[in-house]
């Protein structure tokens, strides 16, 4: 814990973290030495994590990186972060993420950009560490925490994964507790880890998943040990290929990088069958509508009063305006004004109607794949390595959410997506797979990732 608190301090060029909170860390620290020297301890005692600014922390600042949320110190501690602390795991401080984890680069949070230990090649441009988890991605590769909390409504843990050679798993919707996560869009989002290997990532997610009776849509079931499947044989396994994953100008680099992991599967014993998904392209407008509506919705609470900050203004009304206003960023007032288009009684049929009627298709295409007997469904995670600050989305927000091509279908349908670190882009930055599960088969994307790895 002394050497990653000394690292963090040393590496605050990455802006990982928003909070720091040594003196918690090493309290933490020497009552997991003191459980161990008494021959107790749990699954994770005395490992320093780093928990996402969307998880809320009892007496630590939890913003969500928004001006908005500044100074809210919660009384209560997040479901999934108790369960980390119950296994004994301490904690390094809060990740810097997108504004209400919207983004997929890390350069709409209020406390500034995160910059990825990454270089290209014979350049100094920094690079992005994709978002929105971008502080836990970034904090995991540059060695500041062993592990870090995420958050995957579209593709916030798997995407920045792909970017910094971690690897992240986005569980089956339902599988951890939400409770004390600050909400983007419910129906969609999900807690996951993000780690330096598949065997790390089985391990700490075993900790943060599991049955809450604060969250009505976490899943009563046992949690598996992980670990066991990690290593497991994976032959006979059926991964299938869906081809409308194929997309008109998928750059070669990254048709070559998928063509390999299939290679590598079938080599380790697993069939490959092409499959198809036929409504994948109608995902991404889809997910632009279901995302903003549930956030406008979301994010109707942060009215000045209750949390954060508060403006003064002439009356009620324009205290609400005033500090709306003022504490939301330019990427979470165009959400907030999406969804409320998409709510409004006018385009409701015509917009957020049929986009939940495509997202019912998509959860069949799925069903009908996995009903003809595939195991699991190999793609790649991103259509690009990760990118330079500031190279993209700035006059086109649309050329931002293309990132999230490969990864938000998994959300509209529920199911489980690990991605791991499948090589190298031509300018040296790291590329990743994707592996798309059935529901509640965790433990099958672990021996699959493995065998990747
Ligand atoms: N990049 C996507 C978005 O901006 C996904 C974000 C997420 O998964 N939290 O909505």
């Amino acid at each position: 814990t002394q050497a990653h608190v000394d690292a963090v301090t040393r590496a605050k060029q990455l802006n990982c973290y928003i909070v720091e909170t040594p003196e918690k860390a090493l309290d933490m620290a020497k009552a997991a030495d003191a459980r161990l020297a008494r021959g107790e301890g749990g699954a994770l005692e005395g490992l320093p994590l780093g928990i996402k600014d969307l998880y809320c922390t009892d007496g630590v600042q939890t913003t969500a990186a928004s001006h908005i949320l500044e100074g809210f110190v919660p009384r209560y501690e997040s479901t999934v972060t108790s369960n980390l602390w119950r296994d004994g795991a301490v904690m390094l401080g809060k990740l810097n993420l997108d504004e209400f984890a919207m983004g997929s680069s890390n350069e709409t949070s209020y406390f500034g950009p995160v910059v990825s230990p990454w270089r290209r090649n014979g350049s100094d441009a920094k690079i992005v560490p994709g978002g929105s988890s971008g502080g836990s991605s970034a904090a995991v590769a540059a060695h500041l925490c062993l592990g870090a909390t995420a958050t995957d409504t579209g593709g916030s843990i798997r995407q920045p994964a792909a970017f910094t050679g971690t690897v992240g798993i986005k569980p089956t919707y339902g599988r951890c507790s939400r409770w004390g996560i600050v909400a983007f869009a419910s129906s969609l989002d999900q807690a996951g880890p993000i780690t330096r290997n598949v065997r790390d990532c089985a391990i700490m997610l075993r900790s943060m998943a599991g049955h809450d009776l604060k969250d009505t849509t976490s899943v009563d079931a046992p949690v598996p040990d992980y670990e066991k499947a990690v290593g497991a044989s994976v032959k006979g396994k059926v991964i299938g290929i869906p081809r409308e994953y194929r997309l008109d100008g998928l750059s070669p680099e990254i048709a070559a990088l998928w063509d390999r992991g299939i290679d590598w599967l079938r080599a380790a014993g697993a069939e490959i069958r092409d499959i198809s998904l036929p409504h994948t392209r109608h995902a991404l407008p889809a997910y632009y509508i279901v995302a903003p509506a549930e956030a406008s919705s979301n994010l109707a609470r942060y009215d000045g009063i209750r949390y954060g900050l508060r403006k003064t203004g002439k009356d009620i009304v324009d205290l609400y305006e005033k500090t709306r206003a003022e504490g939301f960023g330019k990427e979470v007032r165009r959400r907030i004004m999406i969804g409320t288009y998409v709510l409004s009684a006018g385009y409701y049929d015509a917009y957020y109607l049929r986009a939940q009627k495509i997202r019912s298709l998509i959860k069949r295409d799925f069903d009908l794949a996995y009903e003809a007997g595939v195991d699991a469904i190999l793609t790649p995670a991103t259509p690009s390595p990760a990118f330079a600050q500031g190279e993209k989305g700035s006059a086109d927000p649309v050329e931002m959410y293309l990132n999230d091509v490969f990864t938000v279908t998994v959300n509209m349908a529920g199911l489980p997506g690990l991605v791991v670190p499948a090589g190298l882009s031509s300018d040296g930055l790291p590329l990743g797979l994707q592996l798309i599960g059935r529901p509640f088969e965790e433990e099958t994307l672990f021996s699959l990732g493995e065998a990747i790895e």
